[in-house]
């Protein structure tokens, strides 16, 4: 097994951990558009879950685009190289931050 395919497997792997967890989030969110508990104690601790919900939501959904825009830059061949300048992206780099698309040049 070549180290791309190897990758690409972890990054499919990957993307349906997130879309599953994204979707038991959506899941759980849409649960609480039900009235709201009357009293107030327990009305607070549900607006802090759905505060952390949304927070995992969010987490979820940008992880999740991050693998889609690294799968398809491998599907181009072109995972290793910079989308900034075209310029290579050293291996190390990648292997600390598999989903970067900017060299070390590039990178803010
Ligand atoms: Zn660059």
């Amino acid at each position: 097994m070549n180290s791309d395919t190897e990758l690409r497997a972890r990054l499919l792997n990957r993307r349906s951990e997130l879309a599953e967890r994204v979707q038991r989030i959506e899941s759980d969110l849409g649960h609480h558009e039900q009235p709201p508990p009357a009293d107030f104690s327990d009305r607070a601790s549900e607006l802090d879950n759905l505060e952390v919900l949304e927070a995992l939501q969010v987490e979820g959904r940008t992880e999740l685009a991050r693998v889609e825009g690294t799968l398809a830059r491998l599907d181009r061949g072109e995972y290793s190289r910079c989308t900034r300048c075209g310029g290579e992206i050293t291996a190390d780099r990648l292997a600390a931050l598999p989903y970067i698309d900017s060299c070390i040049d590039c990178a803010d």
